[in-house]
Order: C-alpha cells, then structure tokens, then sequence
C-alpha cells in the first residue's frame, strides 16, 4: 500500500519521461515472457523491425537496453577512435554534454556553440569543417530540450555529409513528435527512446546505424565490447537466431512494441500534426498572458516542448511547486545552465492534445500570479482556443 505523503500528480506535462499511452500500459501490466521464450525472440525481432520501419531507415533498428543518455554515452565509446577529430554541435545542454563524452575518445575536439536560446546556423558547420578539414565525426542534437529549440538538422546533414564525415545525431525528444528521420539529416547514428514523443517508458534507446558507422566501429580498436557502453554487442541481437549479449528489460520492450503499434495506428503525420496544434495553442496562450518564449526566433521552438522564459523576479521552483500544490500539474524545470532561466511545458506522446496546451496556460498562469506577477488568464486562455480549429 501506498504510504507517500505527496499525492501523485494528475497531469504530467513534462518533457520527459511523460505520461505514457494507456496501450503502452496495458503492455508492460502483462506477464514478463523469458527472453528465450519463441514469443519474446519473435516479439524482439518485430518491434527492431517496427522501429526500423518507424525511423523510415531500410535495416531493423539497434535496441540498448539502457536510457538514451547512457546510448548516446556508447555510440561516443563505440564510434570515436583515437584517431578521430570530432565537431560538436552545440545550442544547449545534451549538445555540449555530448563533447565530454567525445573528449574522452577522440584525438582532437572542435565545438561549434550558439547562446542557448538560439539555433546553430548550418553554415557555421561548413565553416568549421573549411577550417578543420581532419574532422572525421559530427555530433548535433535536433531537438535540445533544455532550451526547447530545434537546430536545422537536415541542413546540418547536408554539409556533414558534403564534408564526408560521420553524423551523430541526437532525436531523442522530436522523433515520433515531428517529422524527423535519420535518412533526411544523412545521420550515420540516429538515437531516440520511447520516453519523449513515443509516449512509452523512458528505459530503452532506439537507433538507426548507417553501414558507415558500423564499418567504423568495427575498424575501432578501441571499441568496447562485453560492455553496456557496446554497440556492437547487439548488432545482430534482433535475429531470432541470435543471443542476447544480457538479458534484456524483456517488459520494456513489450511496451516499446505497444508504443510503436500505437504511432502506426494513429498515424505518423497525425501523431506529428497533433503535437505541433497543441504547441502552437500554448505558445500563443503563454504570450498572450504578457509571458516571454525562451526559444530566440520562436520559428526554433520545438513543436514537443513550450520553454517559458521565467520572468524577472520569480524562481523555477516557485512556479513549479505552485503548478503543482494548486492543480497537480507537473512541468519540468531547466536544467544546468537553464536552471531558473525557463519553465519547460511538454507536448510529448498521449498529452500533446489541445486540452493539456489550455489547462498548462492555466496552471502556469496561475502559478505565477500567485507569486505577483500580473497575468490575465482569460486572455490566455481564448489565444490558445484561437489556434485551434473552428476557434475551439
Ligand atoms: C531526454 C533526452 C536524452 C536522454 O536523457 P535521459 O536522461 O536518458 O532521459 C538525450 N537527449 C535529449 C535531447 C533528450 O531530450
């Protein structure tokens, strides 16, 4: 029984992990199946093939059995060799932490960054790769959430692949959300997970990899194997015939499976048109209360993720706390350099309908009027009817 003194929330409006489908629920309250049970193996192979067929990529996808940050911490261990000169990305957060994990690897690190609130313009790659033509791999995230911003990856992917280099992309939080997929932006390496737009649980990565990277990864010497940082422990994992390198989180991937059979039901462009509906309804709410969008155009903001500039004055953990003790609605904070920045409301998975973008204009509007700021939510409110059809 239950013994918690905190009541659990009644909207989770996150950007991760998020509310999951009740299809997806449905799955992961089935019995476990032992993972050398004919069902799973069968169950396995489907849901790589699922996936593949998803990322819209020609070969079954790559499941780790671990969270997409740790995934990403692997593809870095697996693909950069010694002899690597690595070009990272970076417009926030996952897009700088991804050079920690490159420094550790490579021969050489060179970075591109744009303040956090803004997008990195693809011709300041091309000219990072003019003047550092030894640059083997790039790494750039598409969606940074802790900013909220979309980065230009297919016209990034365009110049990595000009330059001739490996592409690294991070989608963890716009695949399934948008339209995004590893052939569009020549990713070599393409990492996303059921825990953001998919609306599954957050424990599984899914990833496309190129020909290229594999070769790559099997001409590193460096490359980990017998190690949870391996990628190529489970190249062939997905063949029925094949041995798992550990037991798999047999549960999760059940749910993996629901959550793929979910965004095939609906429909990818459905899925996609429903999260940037709802994005648009908040956003238009948020500014119509006199509130500041974090993203620098707008045009950048991810349709999965609403960043609220926090205003002056107020803390995160005072919007957050409030949202929460008055309406038990859950919003995520920044993180790192935009803790205390923004206020992250997310459009992600089964809450990406325009009723949460209303009741999140109506708790954040709330929240910080309680602390004194003046808003006025009914203004809020009827921009973000506008937005949708027939005017709500
Ligand atoms: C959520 C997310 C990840 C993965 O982080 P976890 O802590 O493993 O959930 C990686 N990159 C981006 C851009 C993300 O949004």
């Amino acid at each position: 029984m239950e013994n918690f003194q905190i009541k659990a929330p009644t909207m989770t409006l996150t950007t991760g992990p998020v509310a999951i489908y009740p299809r997806v629920q449905e799955a992961l309250s089935r019995p476990v199946p032992y993972d050398y049970d004919p069902y799973f193996l069968e169950l396995y192979e489907q849901v790589c093939r699922k996936a593949g067929q998803a990322m819209r990529w020609d070969e079954p996808a790559l499941i780790l059995q671990v969270e997409p940050a740790p995934a990403i911490e692997a593809a870095a261990a697996s693909l950069i060799s010694a002899k690597d000169t690595v070009l990272n990305v970076a417009s926030g957060v996952y897009g700088k932490g991804f050079g920690y994990w490159a420094q550790r690897y490579c021969n050489r690190l060179t970075e591109v960054e744009v303040p956090y609130n803004q997008a990195i313009d693809p011709e300041q790659v091309a000219e990072a790769l003019r003047a550092n033509p030894d640059v083997t791999i790039v790494s750039a995230v598409h969606h940074d959430t802790p900013s909220g911003t979309l980065n230009p990856i297919n016209e990034i992917g365009a110049v990595v692949k000009e330059h001739g280099a490996l592409l690294l992309v991070d989608a963890v939080s716009s695949f399934g959300g948008m339209d995004i997929h590893p052939i569009d932006c020549s990713a070599d390496i393409f990492i996303t997970g059921p825990g953001k737009c998919l609306g599954g649980s957050p424990g599984l990565s899914v990833l496309a990899v190129s020909e290229a990277a594999w070769a790559h990864m099997e001409k590193n010497k460096d490359a980990p194997t017998a190690s949870v940082l391996s990628l190529l422990d489970w190249k062939n994992a997905w063949r029925k015939e094949e041995n798992f390198p550990f037991t798999p989180s047999v549960a999760e991937v059940v749910g993996l499976n629901a959550a793929f059979d979910q965004y095939f039901d609906e429909g990818p462009e459905v899925v996609w048109r429903r999260h940037a509906l709802t994005a648009r309804a908040c956003r238009a709410g948020i500014k119509a209360m006199g509130l500041k969008l974090w993203p620098n155009p707008e045009s950048i903001a991810a349709p999965s993720t609403t960043a609220v500039t926090i205003p002056e004055g107020l803390t995160s953990e005072q919007i957050i706390s409030t949202a929460r003790k008055i309406f038990g609605v859950t919003f995520s904070t920044g993180r790192m350099e935009t803790y205390d920045k923004l206020i992250r409301i997310g459009h992600m998975g089964p809450v990406a309908e325009p009723i949460y973008a209303v009741s999140a204009v109506a708790a954040f509007g709330a929240a910080v009027r309680h602390h004194g700021i003046s808003v006025n939510i009914g203004t809020g409110i009827e921009a973000a009817m506008a937005e949708l059809p027939n005017g709500g």
